[in-house]
């Protein structure tokens, strides 16, 4: 089983879960980029997080077998820090890096003015530079978030599917289905959708333009959640190649349209920190 995890940040995990992961199935992940918990206090703080999306973690996640990805942008939490603005200016030639996929993750937190400025901003870069997007919805008031969410990259102009509305449930998965655009469900511990809440709308939506992720960072959530929605599946009956398609191809074909999707390198071989190839079992 091969498994591409669309939205985990791998920044906030350890070597054990990189391992965990590699076991488990997972080849290649994108991390979008997101608030750290702790506020930043200005732009350069950006920037080195940035760096060591492209540098650090791709370098990191290899040693396990996984090719790392990355989305960027201003966070929706960090939209409303008028000492973290300036970074808007800083993302153009960051989007010009190889291995961003994406811009993202943007959207609504707590649906504020600045958001949604940032928000539109973001989508304008993202046509720009012919990036798909990847879109966070508020977890407060979600189906309010979803539907302005939906109006904002309507009224942007940016086709649907180049866009993946991330964080959804049974209340707004219906009105993504209805706008073209991809749809995302981050799989949680405890809270919000879990694997089998998951199959159930994988049984009444089908399996297109289905994205399911473990969103694992420093909080409470498990990076095997991908595999587990897999094993779900197999058991509630969808076959192995429903299962590929969930997990491995409609990533695939979502960030791939960015033509920087580098997934050949999903070998059993790494480089360890002196750059050696090292074999892996
Ligand atoms: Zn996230």
């Amino acid at each position: 089983m091969r498994i591409f995890d669309p939205h985990i940040h791998m920044t906030s995990r350890t070597t054990d879960d990189y391992e965990r992961m590699h076991a488990a199935g997972v080849r290649a992940v994108v991390e979008p980029a997101f608030w750290l918990g702790q506020p930043r206090t200005n732009v350069g703080s950006f920037l080195d997080y940035f760096d060591a999306l492209l540098g650090w973690e791709p370098y990191r996640a290899a040693q396990h077998g996984i090719r790392h990805h990355c989305a960027l942008a201003l966070n929706p939490k960090e939209a409303n820090d008028p000492r973290c603005a300036a970074v808007l200016a800083e993302l153009p030639r960051y989007l010009l890096k190889n291995s961003v996929v994406a811009v993202g993750e943007v959207g609504y937190d707590s649906m504020t003015a600045e958001e949604e400025r940032v928000f539109e901003a973001q989508l304008t870069l993202a046509q720009e530079h012919e990036l798909p997007v990847l879109v966070h919805t508020p977890h407060r008031d979600k189906a309010a978030g979803t539907r302005r969410t939906l109006d904002v990259v309507r009224v942007a102009g940016i086709p649907p599917g180049r866009v993946l509305i991330d964080h959804l449930n049974e209340m707004t998965v219906g009105m993504v289905a209805e706008s073209g655009c991809w749809m995302g469900f981050s799989i949680y511990p405890h809270t919000k959708m879990d694997p089998d809440r998951m199959v159930a709308l994988l049984k009444e939506y089908g399996t297109d333009r289905m994205l399911v992720n473990s969103a694992a960072d420093w909080g409470r959530s498990d990076p095997l959640k991908t595999r587990q929605v897999a094993d779900a599946m197999l058991a509630a009956g969808f076959g192995e190649d429903d299962v590929d398609q969930v997990l491995w191809r409609n990533p695939v074909a979502f960030y791939g349209q960015s033509g920087r999707l580098d997934i050949d390198t999903g070998s059993e071989t790494g480089a360890d920190y002196a750059g050696n190839t090292i074999k892996r079992g």
